[in-house]
């Protein structure tokens, strides 16, 4: 559980990351942490890349639908025209955003401001995604946020592109992509030729839940 720093008369502010896979729950905490810096009547206001527009213009929303409304921008310097009277800025999907970002967020805490980000520390590739590696070097606090592996049910890590036909429409992230652990990843499609699980049989009016 992240405990957030609590100095009231402290001047300067501070960079928040929080990382990992998909489908950890990276969403799901930054909208915790920013629904409880509004109940502590602190100016809030967040942003995204333009190029998220999975389900919504302009909410950020993590993949069991908790939502909180959102500033969709094309480039990270665009923060810095946003911030007057702001106290705490989310970021969402950091990864997508250009390599300015970083600078962004350091003028911003200089400013005093709490910056907090989430964002996928690796691509499905297994590299360092975007601003995230050196975000989370001037960070003053981490959280890497883990998954379960959809394949033997370990923490997972990573983030696994099935293979798609690039004729394909992609139907969704569910659809293309998996957590993995370590070991699950470096097996690769080997994987997909399993099935993951067993549908179990649905009992009337109650739906099994996954979690
Ligand atoms: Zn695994």
């Amino acid at each position: 559980m992240f405990l957030e720093p609590h100095f009231k008369s402290q001047r300067s502010g501070w960079i928040e990351v929080i990382c990992g896979s998909m489908f950890s729950g990276k969403t799901e905490e930054l909208i915790r942490r920013l629904r409880r810096a509004r109940i502590a009547n602190q100016e809030v206001k967040i942003f995204k890349p333009q190029v998220d527009v999975r389900y919504s213009e302009e909410n950020i929303v993590s993949h069991n639908a908790n939502q909180i409304e959102s500033i969709p921008l094309t480039h990270a310097k665009q923060i810095l025209d946003h911030i007057d009277e702001v106290e705490v800025v989310g970021i969402d999907e950091a990864q997508f955003f250009d390599l300015e970002l970083p600078n962004v967020c350091e003028k911003l805490a200089l400013k005093g401001i709490r910056v907090i980000l989430a964002g996928l520390d690796m691509d499905y590739k297994g590299q360092p995604f975007g601003p995230m590696p050196h975000l989370l070097s001037v960070a003053e606090y981490i959280t890497k946020v883990h998954a379960i592996c959809q394949h033997c049910g370990n923490l997972a890590t990573h983030s696994y592109r099935k293979t798609v036909e690039s004729s394909k429409v992609l139907l969704g992230e569910k659809e293309t992509y998996e957590a993995r652990c370590r070991t699950c990843y470096q097996m690769g499609n080997i994987l997909e030729l399993r099935p993951v699980k067993k549908e179990k049989p649905t009992t009337k009016g109650k739906e099994p839940t996954l979690f």
